[in-house]
């Protein structure tokens, strides 16, 4: 009865890798581990820009938490998280309220709108299932109403804010997608227009120059438009208000994909922010909170070599869980806590069907459907670390494409 508590708040990368590593590092009696989410699912945010643009089956992307995480072993919490009241070790959920011993908060990111006017109200954003789901409906509806409105140009023309990797990667998705709709509406392609818009003068920006030159030609090649070094000034209902001449740009569809932050609760219940996310010790524990551990998107870790946080990423998430889950049994029984350490294995950007680039082992440079490849191997990998083949085999990637 007085096992110790271990709440795991958020079914994302972090909070599902590191529920499943306490699993496997204790017995049913020594802990008990509870895992809070909203949903009954988990989905892949890193596929996210896909269930937007409608190039995968949506469910495809999501997984039932309970079957890949032993009920008997895990209290699953169905419920949201309001309030973390970390001075009484409690978290207030919609419906309930938990105490815990030892805390993991796992929420994961929101957008950032920097107090862009009329972004919040008026962008979709690739931030969840649901609302990855809504954008891609949003989008059909506009082509299938053109035929039957007459002036609307616009309705076919898709704004995308921000040239990260999520906003290229969607934009790829979008190159791909486009034709088919076009041929489901009875629509001339040359009506439709994609354009992202980056205030950087280059699309992603920091990352290897010959790489996003390349990711640049193969989407413009496909119809992209680009407009760099270009702000997005205001968002309204039908238009977005771009650069010094603040152009007008009319729009039926318009995605923010110009920046995230951590999950706001974080900010609410009293933890200091460093622009927008908690910077956690390198044990990955919130300063001053010796039983709180703080990881994915909600954190920064230092890099020490550069003084520079690491870009918060999926492959750093699944990382942070080893160590969070062998520092809790650090604490639990004694030892010395251990310094998070990233191992960087690369990054690689989807750019729609067979088409991707992207750096892998120590900087080797991947185009093309090779990079496709090994995207698709990188999406397995994380399936087969969360449910074993069984996974990889009703939800892999394994074709190239
Ligand atoms: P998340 O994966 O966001 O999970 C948070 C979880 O918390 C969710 O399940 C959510 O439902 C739950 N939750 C939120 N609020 C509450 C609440 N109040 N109560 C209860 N539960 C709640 N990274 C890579 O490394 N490689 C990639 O290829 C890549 N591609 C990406 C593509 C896209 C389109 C996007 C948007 C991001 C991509 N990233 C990629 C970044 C990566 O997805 C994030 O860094 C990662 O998801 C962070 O993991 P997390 O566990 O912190 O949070
Ligand atoms: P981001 O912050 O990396 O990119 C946002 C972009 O929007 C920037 O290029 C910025 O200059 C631009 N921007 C901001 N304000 C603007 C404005 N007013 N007008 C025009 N442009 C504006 O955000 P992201 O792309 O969502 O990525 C978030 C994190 O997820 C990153 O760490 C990224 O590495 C990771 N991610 C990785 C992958 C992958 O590895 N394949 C894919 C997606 C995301």
């Amino acid at each position: 009865a007085n096992k110790p508590k271990v709440v795991i708040l958020g079914a994302g990368y972090a909070g599902m890798m590191t529920t499943k590593r306490l699993t496997q590092k204790f017995g049913t009696e020594e802990v008990e581990i509870t895992l809070v989410n909203k949903h009954n699912y988990h989905y892949q945010t890193t596929w996210l820009h896909e269930v937007a643009a409608g190039t995968i089956e949506p469910n495809r992307s999501r997984i039932m938490i309970s079957d890949v995480i032993d009920t008997k072993r895990v209290n699953l919490v169905h419920d949201t998280v309001v309030e973390i009241k970390k001075d009484e070790q409690r978290v207030v959920l919609e419906n309930d309220e938990l105490e815990y011993d030892y805390l993991v908060i796992a929420l994961g990111f929101e957008k950032a709108t920097f107090g862009i006017p009329g972004m919040e109200e008026n962008a979709f954003s690739i931030e969840s299932f649901d609302k990855s789901r809504l954008i891609c409906e949003h989008i059909e509806y506009q082509f299938s109403r053109y035929k039957n409105e007459e002036g609307n140009d616009h309705l076919l023309t898709i704004v995308v804010g921000g040239a990260g990797f999520t906003g290229i990667e969607f934009v790829g998705e979008l190159a791909e997608r486009v034709p088919e709709l076009c041929k489901k509406y009875d629509i001339d392609k040359r009506n439709v227009r994609i354009i992202n818009i980056e205030a950087a003068p280059s699309i992603l920006p920091g990352f290897d120059e010959e790489l996003a030159d390349y990711a640049r030609k193969s989407l413009e090649f496909r119809d992209v438009e680009f407009k760099l070094g270009t702000m997005i000034k205001e968002c309204k209902a039908d238009r977005v208000i771009v650069g010094d001449d603040e152009e007008e740009i009319k729009t039926g569809t318009i995605v923010w994909t110009g920046g995230v932050q951590a999950n706001s609760i974080v900010g609410n219940s009293g933890f200091e922010l460093t622009k927008g996310r908690v910077t956690v010790d390198s044990d990955l524990r919130a300063p001053g909170h010796e039983n709180i551990f703080i990881l994915g998107d909600c954190s920064w870790v230092m890099d020490e070599e550069n003084g520079r946080p690491y870009p918060p990423t999926a492959q750093l998430a699944m990382q942070e869980a080893d160590t969070c889950a062998n520092n809790i049994a650090a604490l639990l029984y004694g030892g010395q806590l251990e310094d998070f350490v990233f191992d960087h294995k690369g990054t690689v950007a989807s750019l729609g069907g067979k088409h991707a680039m992207g750096t892998v082992f120590d900087d080797k440079k991947l185009y093309g459907v090779t990079a496709k490849a090994m995207k698709n191997v990188i999406d397995d990998r994380y399936l087969f670390l969360l449910g074993g083949p069984r996974l990889v085999l009703r939800k892999g990637k394994f074709r190239p494409f």
